[in-house]
């Protein structure tokens, strides 16, 4: 057994039924992809889409790809129609970019909207106010090839347990006041949030989709 299948055996084992695992293999070389597709992973995340680009065709066609990086706009006509989920929509901008270009390839995207709570302003994000303003204004409606299937966000970057798990707590309870606002959205059920060191403390606040990429792979030779 492989050192990535054990770590993905580890992870799996606490992770409660109904919770998904994102294996985020970002600076990661394509072999030790195989080492997790071998162990049964079939869903990948990329946060550059170069790079992303450049290991789909590496890898087998039943593998799955989330992007959770920020996207910039110019990148986008790479991106749409390859993967199966965003997960960082920061911007309305964006969110319409996507919109126009999947429906101009006749493809549905999945996206979510990526919420910021944490201290560090270096974070993309909705914040929490301005995200469910949004929805109760009903922008979503008039997206025609995009689906919003939920929202994805982090935790501060702290040691401090207390305050991670308070995070992710009001990353949740954006969750539920955008359905509070906007009662009649389907299909809103993706709560992405915790990584490597926090995931048991999201999972704890409802989370359904752990990004997990240090815990798996090692640590990043950027
Ligand atoms: C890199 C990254 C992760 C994984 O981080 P680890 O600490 O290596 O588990 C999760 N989510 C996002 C958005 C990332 O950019």
């Amino acid at each position: 057994m492989s050192q990535v299948s054990r770590n993905l055996a580890a992870i799996k084992s606490t992770l409660p039924l109904g919770v998904e695992l994102v294996a985020v293999s970002k600076f990661h070389p394509v072999e030790a992809l195989r080492e997790a597709y071998d162990a049964g992973q079939r869903l990948f995340g990329e946060s550059r889409v170069q790079e992303l680009v450049e290991k789909i065709p590496l890898m087998p066609d039943d593998t799955c790809w989330h992007f959770i990086g920020h996207l910039q706009t110019n990148k986008l006509k790479q991106l749409i129609g390859r993967v199966s989920l965003i997960e960082s929509v920061d911007s309305i901008r964006l969110l319409d970019m996507i919109d126009s270009l999947s429906a101009e390839r006749g493809v549905v995207s999945r996206v979510l909207m990526q919420v910021h709570v944490a201290a560090e302003e270096t974070k993309f994000g909705f914040l929490p106010d301005e995200l469910v303003a949004w929805f109760a204004s009903r922008g979503f409606e008039s997206l025609k090839a995009t689906h919003i299937c939920g929202i994805m966000g982090m935790a501060t970057n702290t040691d401090d347990s207390e305050r991670i798990a308070a995070d992710f707590r009001l990353i949740a309870d954006t969750r539920r006041r955008i359905l509070d606002a906007a009662p009649d959205l389907r299909g809103f059920d993706i709560l992405s949030m915790g990584m490597s060191d926090d995931y048991p403390l999201a999972v704890a606040a409802g989370s359904n989709l752990v990004r997990v990429g240090t815990a798996i792979f090692g640590p990043r030779q950027y």
